[in-house]
């Protein structure tokens, strides 16, 4: 079958899927059915279902084309599509986890979040609204964002209904700052404005990737008063200072629910060109995606990669590493413990 379903269908009539061995509802279309390169393009090809009331799905993945918070070089609006069309290659086990991610998950392509292009607090509570429809719906969230001021109406949407949460962050930046031109929303400030706002502490947040020139001497000031933990590029360097960093946030995390989010500027411009703040010094995609895997077993509730830039981009390098990412969360997904239903 083809993975287009009619957008206003209640409820999907049959398995969506033709993949092998899934015995799930929603699932890849079979590629030696219809080819990688064809249909109109879904993340993972996974079906397109925006209702998910009825639908049993576990984890919805949303398309956030929104850049209005950049401070830089814009772009990031346009990367939903870049990932999608680059997330054709997604297979469906993930040997490095051991995990054949739907055997165990029922997940679809829920479109995109609609989104103000000039109004960032309206495109913040649309994304907080439809963030907290997929978790009402029993379902776990990954957003592929847009800039990395997504991630404060998420944590919003996330809070409401799970409370505390351990969040662990890659960036080469620690998004602490405060307002630019006026602005108190950009995508510089949303783990300050979510510890302002009471959805996240600062030692259950975990970074890992920092670096780069600061404005001044006491730009870190904030971070160490608020106890944010940080494996900086250094930090993540000496193998000894990372493997304590992740012994510290599985302690801090237990089972609680976790949100992860990437922002790809975590990565080297390197391997990462395609991103609106870049950084040289950073971690490799394997670095990356390595580091991610060993967040096997937290209980990732949401998760979001952000910054993608494709207008930057170079041979779809950043969106490919974008779409490994989403099925890496996926992954981390089917290994948690499955959400109650609300
Ligand atoms: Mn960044
Ligand atoms: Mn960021």
């Amino acid at each position: 079958m083809k993975p287009s379903n009619p957008p206003t269908s209640k409820k999907t009539q049959s398995p969506t899927s033709s993949a092998p061995g899934s015995k799930k509802k929603f699932a890849p279309v079979n590629p030696l059915k219809s080819p990688r390169f064809g249909d109109i393009a879904t993340f993972n090809r996974l079906p397109y279902v925006p209702d998910l009331q009825g639908n049993e799905v576990d984890v919805a993945i949303l398309g956030v084309p929104f850049d209005g918070g950049t401070t830089f070089r814009p772009g990031a609006r346009f990367a939903p599509r870049a990932v999608r069309d680059s997330s054709v290659l997604n297979r469906n086990y993930n040997p490095h986890l051991g995990v054949g991610v739907y055997d165990l998950l029922n997940v679809v392509d829920a479109g995109d979040v609609s989104t103000n292009p000039i109004n960032i607090q309206a495109t913040m509570q649309s994304i907080q609204a439809r963030v907290t429809e997929v978790h009402q719906a029993g379902a776990r969230h990954i957003c592929v964002g847009g800039d990395h001021s997504i991630l404060l109406p998420e944590l919003r949407a996330v809070h409401a209904k799970f409370g505390e949460i351990t969040l662990i962050h890659f960036d080469a930046h620690n998004d602490t700052g405060d307002s630019a031109w006026g602005e108190k929303y950009h995508h510089g400030t949303p783990i300050r404005r979510a510890i302002e706002e009471g959805l996240i502490q600062g030692p259950r947040i975990f970074q890992i990737g920092i670096r780069g020139p600061l404005t001044s001497a006491t730009q870190d000031d904030y971070i160490l008063e608020q106890k944010i933990n940080v494996l900086d590029i250094d930090g993540f360097y000496d193998l000894k200072k990372r493997d304590a960093f992740f012994e510290r946030l599985r302690k801090v995390a237990g089972n609680k629910p976790c949100f992860l989010t990437f922002d790809v500027d975590g990565v080297d411009p390197a391997f990462a060109p395609g991103t609106g703040t870049p950084v040289v010094g950073g971690l490799t995609s394997f670095e990356a995606i390595q580091s991610v895997r060993r967040l096997k077993g937290l209980n990732i509730v949401g998760a979001d990669v952000v910054e993608i830039s494709p207008p930057f981009d170079h041979a779809d390098l950043t969106a490919l590493l974008g779409a490994a990412l989403v099925f890496e969360f996926l992954s981390l997904m089917a290994l948690a413990p499955k959400p109650k239903k609300a």
